[in-house]
């Protein structure tokens, strides 16, 4: 199984080649100024890919759910304004017709990584899909829900490592940087490293995505929103502007040390 990492295209960007990519944007669009206010900042910075929830699964049902279907239209706009291609969280194997022309990647969230029958419906369409870890999942469990979408014929596997539930309270969850030089080892899929979610916490996000391209991620996934304290989900774990700045400049000498580059377009 472990060879040379498969190289999978999403949109205008190649993950898993040479080239560190960084996928930013907010936790949830929250509206189209929202979008496109973070969307043009995160591309000056270099980011190269856009996210952005539009179903979130939260775990209080009165909490702000995603604009859904509203947030359709508003993300084509700005995915074509700013140049970006845009990935997004597909909750129900229901929003696949209407997901198809919107994003260029599906985002399958931890709390779905043992939905078989939505991994089983992904894997016959021609689209590529992140795989986000289960905060419960081993490794060998990920590696198998990953296989319930190649078996229907769709190699375009990305994992997503986003940390795993600990007895440990100081963090949301713990970042599993161990998962990332296993994937690295063991398997051709590429993987990205997700440390807003991995730590839960806004100053852990700069270290930890460090530590993650120093064990070979193929990547990252960062929350960005102009003004974390208002975000409607997950603010505490975002960063600002200026932060998302300093990671992208910590990032590159680290990468040249290890004689990799940050991704362009
Ligand atoms: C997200 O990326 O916003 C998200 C909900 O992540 P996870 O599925 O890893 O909790
Ligand atoms: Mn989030």
């Amino acid at each position: 199984m472990a060879g040379k990492t498969q190289q999978i295209k999403v949109g205008n960007q190649v993950i898993g080649g040479n080239d560190f990519v960084v996928i930013a944007g907010p936790c949830s669009i929250e509206s189209k100024e929202h979008f496109l206010e973070t969307a043009t900042e995160v591309k000056n910075q270099g980011a190269t890919l856009l996210r952005g929830g539009m179903f979130k699964l939260r775990t209080d049902a009165s909490s702000f759910q995603g604009l859904r279907s509203d947030a359709f239209q508003l993300a084509k706009e700005v995915k074509q304004e700013v140049g970006l291609s845009f990935l997004s969280e597909i909750t129900d194997p229901r929003q696949i017709s209407d997901l198809m022309d919107v994003v260029d990647a599906f985002q399958v969230g931890s709390r779905n990584m043992y939905n078989y029958s939505l991994l089983t419906e992904l894997g016959q369409t021609d689209k590529p899909v992140l795989l986000k870890r289960g905060f419960s999942g081993t490794i060998k469990e990920w590696l198998g829900a990953a296989e319930y979408i190649t078996k229907e014929g769709n190699e375009k596997v990305i994992l997503c490592e986003r940390g795993i539930r600990s007895f440990d309270s100081n963090t949301r969850n713990v970042f599993d940087v161990n998962a990332i030089a296993f994937i690295k080892a063991n398997s051709d899929f590429p993987v990205i490293a997700d440390p807003s979610h991995g730590t839960g916490v806004r100053n852990l996000v700069i270290p930890i995505s460090l530590a993650a391209a120093a064990a070979g991620a193929d990547g990252l996934m960062i929350e960005v929103h102009p003004h974390p304290d208002q975000a409607l989900s997950d603010g505490f774990q975002t960063l600002n502007f200026p932060e998302f700045s300093n990671l992208m400049k910590s990032l590159k000498p680290l990468l040249s040390s290890v004689n990799r580059k940050l991704a362009v377009l």
